[in-house]
C-alpha cells in the first residue's frame, strides 16, 4: 500500500464517487468532522460491525450484548471521571491561528525519531543480509541507541508533565525540541489549555427546569451501570463479557483526517468482568485475540502493531493500542485497556447502589475487574477502504482500479449481467437475483458493454460478476468472474450459490 497522501486523496475521491462517504450536509457546505455514509457504505459499515459482533458474541459463550442509550442520567459522567478530566491538551499557533493537540505534535515528532531509527536497522539488514542480528544491531549500534533512548525520553517527560497536570512543561518541551507548525513552520505558540471533548446538551421543555445532559463520549459506560442487570437476568458467571456497539460523540480539537477522527462516530467496545488478580491473563489474552481477528481479514499482518502506553489513563493499569499502517502513517486503530475496578467502583459511589458479584463457591461479594476492547467502526472501515484501493497495471498495458475489499465485507456481493438486453437474457439474470437475494446482497446492471460493467464492479469492490449470455438458454450455464484475478470460469446456474459460499462465510474467514 502506498504509504502517502497521494494515496489518502484517492482513498477520499473513490469513497465519495462510489458511494460510500457524503460529507455531512454538504449542500450547506458541510460540517466538520461529521461524516454520512452511502449506499455502498452503509453495507461495507455494518458488514464490519457484523464481523466483530460475531466474533465477539457468538464465538464466545461468556460474552452477551447490550444496546443502551445514548443519553444517560449526568451523573455518570462524574463518575466516570469525564466531567473532570476528559480533556485534551490544545495548543494554538499564534500566527497561523491553527488549533493543534499539544501531545499529538510531541507524539509526532517523537515517531519520526523512530523512523530515524528504523531507516538505520533498515539499512543494516540490507548490508548484512542473512546474518542479520536485529535485536544485538538495535542494542549496540550507536545511533539507534541514541534515536531510541531520545524518543523515549521525550515520550516520558510528555507523560509525566500531563499526569502531573504540568501544561507549562508540556510548552516547554513543545518549544526546546523546536517543533513547528507542520504547515507554516511557525513557532509562536500560545500557552497549553486544557480542553473537555463532550458534547452538552438539555432534557426538558423549558428553560428553567432543563437538565443539563452530555451525549455520550464512550460507549462503555452504558455496560457498567448494567452489569448487574445483565449478570443477573442472565445468570452470567464470572469471566463474562458484555459488547455493545453504537455512537459516540467527542468535540475533537483537530479532526483533518477524513473518518480517521470524527465529532460523531461509532465505537464497538466490549468490557470483560474478571475476578481481581486475573486481569493481567485476560489483557494478555485480549491483545493476542483481537490481533487475530485483524489478521483473520487479510489486510497484510505487517500492517499491524502494538504500541504499549507510557501515559496510562486515570482508570487503567495497562493498556495497549492495536496500530494500523494508514496511508498517514501507523495510528491508533484499537484500544485494550486494563480497567481496574475503577468503574464499577466509582458508579457504586455515586449511585449508592451495589455493583458486584455474588460468588456462590465462596460466598462472597467482590467488584470485578475489567479488560476492555474498544475499535472505531469508521477507523475501521478507513484501513480496510485505504488498504483495498488499488491501482493495478494489466498485462495489455491498460490499468484498473479495483477495490479489493475482504469479500465476506464488500457491499455488494455479486453483480448479475446479461451479456445483452434482449432475447430473454435480462429475464434469466433477473430469476438468478430473485434466487441469490435471500442470502446475499446483490444487484443488476444491464448498462454498456460488459467490459465496462466489470470495471465498474471491481472500482465498487463486488467480488463476483455473473454474466448470463445466449449459452444460458440453451445449457443453463454461466459465466463466474473473479474481481481478484480476473479470472472467468464457465458454471452451472445451481452451483453459483455453493460456488460463493465457498469465498463468503463466516466460518471460513472467522476460522
Ligand atoms: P485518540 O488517541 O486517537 O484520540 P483515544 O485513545 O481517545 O483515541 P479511545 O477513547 O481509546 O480512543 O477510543 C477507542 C477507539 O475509538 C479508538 O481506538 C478509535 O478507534 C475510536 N475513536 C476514538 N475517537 C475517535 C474519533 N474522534 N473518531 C473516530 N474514531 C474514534
Amino acid at each position: 500500500m502506498a504509504n502517502n497522501e497521494d494515496q489518502f486523496k484517492k482513498v477520499i475521491s473513490h469513497a465519495k464517487e462510489y458511494g460510500y462517504i457524503f460529507g455531512s450536509s454538504e449542500i450547506y457546505d458541510g460540517l466538520s468532522a461529521v461524516y454520512d455514509y452511502g449506499q455502498n457504505g452503509v453495507e461495507l459499515k455494518k458488514n464490519i460491525r457484523e464481523y466483530w459482533w460475531r466474533s465477539m458474541v457468538y464465538m464466545h459463550q461468556n460474552i452477551v450484548g447490550l444496546d443502551a442509550a445514548i443519553l444517560m442520567h449526568p451523573t455518570t459522567w462524574k463518575a466516570s471521571g469525564h466531567v473532570d478530566a476528559f480533556n485534551d491538551p490544545l495548543i494554538d499557533n499564534k500566527d497561523s491561528k491553527k488549533r493543534f493537540r499539544a501531545d499529538v505534535l510531541i507524539e509526532d515528532y517523537a515517531e519520526k525519531i523512530h523512523q530515524k531509527a528504523q531507516k538505520e536497522i533498515d539499512k543494516a539488514k540490507k548490508r548484512f543480509g542473512e546474518s542479520f542480528d536485529e535485536a544485538q544491531f538495535v542494542a549496540t549500534n550507536d545511533r539507534v541507541v541514541r534515536y531510541k533512548k531520545e524518543q523515549k525520553e521525550i515520550l516520558e517527560r510528555m507523560a509525566r508533565s500531563l499526569e502531573a497536570e504540568d501544561l507549562a512543561d508540556v510548552k516547554a518541551l513543545i518549544e526546546e525540541l523546536g517543533i513547528a507548525d507542520p504547515d507554516t513552520g511557525s513557532k509562536n505558540w500560545t500557552d497549553v489549555r486544557q480542553f473537555n471533548l463532550m458534547f452538552g446538551t438539555k432534557l426538558g421543555a423549558s428553560a428553567e427546569s432543563a437538565t443539563d445532559l452530555y451525549l455520550r463520549p464512550e460507549t462503555a459506560q452504558g455496560i457498567f451501570v448494567n452489569f448487574l442487570n445483565v449478570q443477573k437476568s442472565g445468570r452470567m458467571k464470572i469471566p463474562f463479557g458484555i459488547a455493545q456497539t453504537g455512537k459516540a460523540f467527542r468535540n475533537e480539537i483537530v479532526a483533518r483526517q477524513f473518518i480517521f477522527r470524527m465529532r460523531e462516530f461509532e465505537q464497538m467496545e466490549m468490557q470483560f468482568f474478571v475476578k481481581p488478580g486475573e486481569e493481567m491473563k485476560w489483557y494478555e489474552y485480549w491483545k493476542e485475540t483481537r490481533l487475530n481477528w485483524h489478521h483473520s481479514l487479510g489486510l497484510g499482518k505487517e500492517n499491524y502493531r502494538f504500541h504499549d502506553h507510557e501515559k496510562l489513563a486515570h482508570y487503567a493499569n495497562a493498556a495497549a493500542d492495536i496500530e494500523f499502517n494508514f496511508p498517514f502513517g501507523f495510528k491508533e486503530l484499537e484500544g485494550i485497556h486494563s480497567r481496574t475496578d475503577f468503574d464499577l467502583k466509582a458508579h457504586e459511589e455515586f449511585s449508592g447502589k451495589k455493583l458486584q458479584f455474588f460468588d456462590h463457591e465462596t460466598n462472597k461479594n467482590y467488584t470485578p475487574y475489567v479488560v476492555e476492547t474498544s475499535i472505531g467502526l469508521d477507523r475501521m472501515f478507513l484501513a480496510v477502504m485505504s488498504n483495498s484501493l488499488e491501482e493495478e497495471t494489466l498485462e495489455d498495458g491498460s490499468t484498473r482500479t479495483v477495490l479489493k475489499l475482504p469479500s465476506i465485507l464488500a457491499p455488494v456481493k455479486a453483480a448479475v449481467l446479461p451479456l445483452v438486453k434482449k432475447d430473454g437474457l435480462p429475464e434469466i439474470a433477473e430469476k438468478i437475483i430473485e434466487d441469490l437475494k435471500w442470502d446475499y446482497n446483490v444487484t443488476y446492471d444491464e448498462k454498456d458493454a460488459v467490459g465496462r460493467r466489470y470495471r465498474r464492479q471491481d472500482a465498487n469492490g463486488t467480488p463476483f460478476c455473473i454474466t448470463v449470455d445466449h449459452q444460458t438458454k440453451e445449457d443453463n450455464t454461466v459465466t463466474i468472474r473473479y474481481r481478484d484475478s480476473m479470472e472467468q470460469e464457465r458454471i452451472a446456474i445451481e452451483d453459483i450459490a455453493s460456488k460463493m459460499e465457498e469465498t463468503i462465510s463466516f466460518k471460513k474467514w472467522l476460522s
